[in-house]
């Protein structure tokens, strides 16, 4: 069982202000900043990760908060949703908050037999708070506003949308272990069941819909989840085995990784629950420090400098 695909690991997206993308996720949603570092490919820029108390897979939203990034645009090609699963009865809880904070929100609707609401995030990142059909068991991250019974649980689903199911569909049965489980109309939900929670994808068929545009507002990619390092390079295997390019294993700091586009044009990536954020900073200090990779440690007073300043 541990050497599968154990559901989502992590999604990223693209955000415009540090602050507001902060301000939302901490305070609106209630989640914790577990990381707060650079991209590493572009270290004048935050890399956010926010999830449960440890971050653990299947709960981490990440972003790449980018001033002035200009606005993307949902499409085809795309992850163009994020849902998170929350308690049973805490809907009420979370709409009455959405008013209160004027985040744009949705009517509650139904997506196989499960009620979700639609909302978005301030760059306009398109969201779901869903009551999964089997409860989900994960405790969220208490704040002093929101309370165990209502705190967001983790991804319950990503949803992408691309022109054709079927290449897409296949990366996901054949190669990753999901297996179709349901269809309402153009939308198909493929689940894992290597894990109970942030086991599904739905994907949504669009022969003529256009190209998405990655930018602000945006996802960038999808992570997918393996054990470890020897797994993850068994996954890189049976990906070249079916024909496409794949990165070699990257180091991020935090987890290990592999990137391939899958044929649908959703950036993939498969990363390991080794080591963990704890490795940098204790779990009672996750997030309130500025981590830096080793090799941008010399870096650190220039960096900082660039960085724009954060109140947490
Ligand atoms: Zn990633």
């Amino acid at each position: 069982m541990e050497d599968r695909i154990q559901g989502l690991h992590h999604i990223t997206a693209i955000a415009g202000d540090a602050q507001r993308n902060y301000d939302f996720y901490t305070k609106v949603l209630g989640l914790r900043l577990v990381k707060k570092t650079v991209n590493f490919d572009d270290p004048g820029t935050y890399h956010f990760y926010y999830g449960d108390e440890q971050g653990a897979p299947g709960t981490i939203l990440t972003f790449f908060p980018w001033r002035n990034v200009r606005r993307g645009e949902n499409g085809a090609g795309m992850a163009t949703g994020i849902g998170y699963a929350i308690p049973a009865g805490s809907l009420g809880f979370w709409t009455k908050r959405f008013e209160e904070f004027n985040v744009s929100f949705g009517k509650p609707e139904k997506r196989f037999d499960e009620v979700l609401v639609n909302f978005t995030d301030p760059d306009g990142l398109q969201l779901q708070l869903i009551m999964p059909e089997n409860p989900d068991r994960r405790e969220g991250w208490k704040t002093a506003d929101i309370p165990a019974n209502a705190a967001i649980q983790g991804f319950h689903n990503v949803t992408l949308t691309v022109n054709n199911v079927k290449p897409t569909a296949a990366i996901l049965t054949d190669i990753f272990g999901y297996r179709l489980t349901k269809q309402e109309g153009n939308i198909f939900r493929y689940v894992t069941d290597a894990v109970k929670e942030a086991a599904i994808v739905d994907i949504v068929e669009t022969a003529e819909g256009k190209r998405g545009h990655v930018a602000g507002g945006t996802n960038h990619h999808v992570a997918f989840r393996v054990k470890d390092e020897a797994v993850l390079m068994q996954f890189r295997d049976k990906v070249v085995q079916k024909g496409y390019q794949i990165t070699p294993k990257i180091d991020r700091n935090y987890f290990f990784s592999l990137y391939f586009r899958e044929p649908g044009g959703v950036l993939f990536e498969i990363a390991t629950d080794n080591p963990g954020f704890a490795i940098d900073e204790p779990l009672n200090e996750l997030g309130q420090h500025l981590k830096l990779p080793g090799q941008y440690e010399s870096q650190r007073m220039e960096i900082e400098q660039v960085l724009p300043a954060l109140v947490q």
